[in-house]
């Protein structure tokens, strides 16, 4: 029989070549470090719905929808109508534009507490945006952030993430801006107690966390009068319309949102309080920026986000991923597979290895497994099986669209298990 890898091999010819040429090109061959794959990378070439193919004309069910960002499948016939349209009229007319007003109008009528927002192109400068317009107000310079939260890759974000080290270039002048801490509430009120110098608290919003912990961080950062900030990148418009905050009924002061924000294209967006987000103003915080608002994303954006607001997506979104889940957990069960599938809306994680009940929901032990990142021979060459079964995505993440059906869910379970037997034939689970 074909091996996982000799398989891989045989049906990603042209990937292969590419990979090699990559190799001359980029860091570890890759543009993004979440895209570095063993033995070599796949290369894809479209997408349709929640399919791709390769270039190898190979065809997947995607499950990483855009990195989170395409909870409408690719290639949403509105959105790409939208797109080409404003295309044809020009891409950056280096003015205001009527769809920013018409993207921040949506974005508005979803989010109840968006006083105000800016918008940037990616998460990233979201966060950024968010911890300075923190500082400019409060007149403090500290940021307190939770273990391992990724917050998006420039020099005060990272710190504390996964990852994070003292080689990565951020200087140890940022390093003492940022306050990292565990989960834990008491820990929170103490550093707030103890440091009169902390502009604002930060919490991810798609951290799998009992949400009692959530409301609570609402409770201490108003009782202290600290800035509450969520970072609402991955849970914005998918948690809920309103993301974590509206998921939880908890109303943070301010927020960082992008992916699904701008329908697929870049884009990001600082909003919450008026007041706090009027820090950008003259003779306080300055907000160029080529592409803010870019006509295309907020094209693309708008477009996206009224689909959003007048259809089930994010609830059909989760359906699909409540099936996936409880599928993935009843092979694990039949195989007698320690590990589980959790996870929150439509974002499902697997950790395997890990013997433990959990409810399938908020799995802090698995979801700390995943944080910090250990690595699991087992779970890459599942991966692998998985890639050569079409399954695109896993086997850690998966990231649902409201286009894949209740068919494509039974097929990929049909495929995870295939893949399941292939690596336990291998002698590997
Ligand atoms: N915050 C979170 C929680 C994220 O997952 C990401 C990116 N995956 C970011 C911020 C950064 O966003 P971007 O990649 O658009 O810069």
């Amino acid at each position: 029989m074909v091996s996982i890898d000799d398989r891989y091999y045989q049906m990603h010819p042209k990937s292969a070549e590419l990979s090699v040429e990559a190799e001359t090109l980029f860091p570890d061959g890759v543009t993004h470090d979440g895209r570095k794959l063993l033995p070599f990378r796949v290369y894809m070439d479209r997408g349709l719905g929640p399919k791709k193919w390769d270039v190898d004309g190979n065809e997947y069910i995607d499950y990483k929808t855009g990195h989170g960002s395409m909870i409408l499948g690719q290639a949403h016939p509105d959105v790409v109508k939208a797109v080409q349209e404003r295309m044809s009229k020009g891409t950056h007319l280096s003015a205001s534009t009527q769809e920013e007003v018409k993207w921040a109008t949506i974005v508005k009528q979803l989010v109840p507490y968006a006083g105000k927002m800016r918008f940037q192109s990616s998460g990233t400068e979201a966060m950024m945006m968010t911890f300075r317009m923190a500082r400019a107000y409060s007149g403090k310079s500290k940021i307190v952030k939770f273990e391992n939260a990724f917050h998006g890759w420039g020099d005060s974000p990272f710190v504390g993430a996964s990852g994070d080290n003292p080689n990565n270039g951020i200087p140890s002048t940022v390093r003492d801006s940022m306050v990292v801490i565990p989960y834990d509430i008491n820990e929170l009120e103490r550093v707030l107690d103890n440091d009169n110098d902390i502009a604002g608290v930060v919490f991810q919003g798609n951290q799998v966390i009992n949400p009692t912990f959530i409301r609570s961080l609402r409770d201490v950062t108003k009782a202290k009068g600290v800035i509450l900030i969520f970072d609402e990148v991955v849970s914005g418009f998918r948690y809920s319309k309103s993301g974590c905050g509206g998921r939880y009924g908890v109303e943070p002061d301010i927020s960082g949102w992008a992916k699904i924000l701008a329908g697929g294209l870049p884009g990001g967006c600082v909003l919450g309080r008026a007041d706090i987000i009027d820090m950008i103003a003259p003779g306080k915080i300055t907000h160029p920026g080529t592409f803010n608002a870019n006509p295309l994303s907020a094209a693309a954006g708008s477009t996206a986000l009224n689909i959003l607001a007048s259809q089930p997506i994010i609830e059909i979104a989760e359906e699909r991923a409540i099936q996936l889940k409880n599928g993935f957990n009843q092979i694990l069960t039949k195989m007698e597979i320690p590990g589980c599938a959790y996870g929150v809306s439509s974002i499902v994680s697997m950790r395997l290895g890990i013997d433990h009940e959990c409810d399938r929901e908020y799995c802090e032990e698995a979801e700390q497994a995943m944080m910090v990142g250990v690595s699991n021979d087992v779970e890459a060459l599942l991966g692998r099986a998985l890639t050569n079964e079409g399954v695109w995505g896993g086997p850690t993440g998966y990231i649902l669209s409201a286009t894949h059906t209740e068919k494509d869910i039974n097929n990929t379970l049909d495929k995870f298990e295939r893949a399941i037997v292939q690596v336990r034939d291998e002698g590997s689970i």
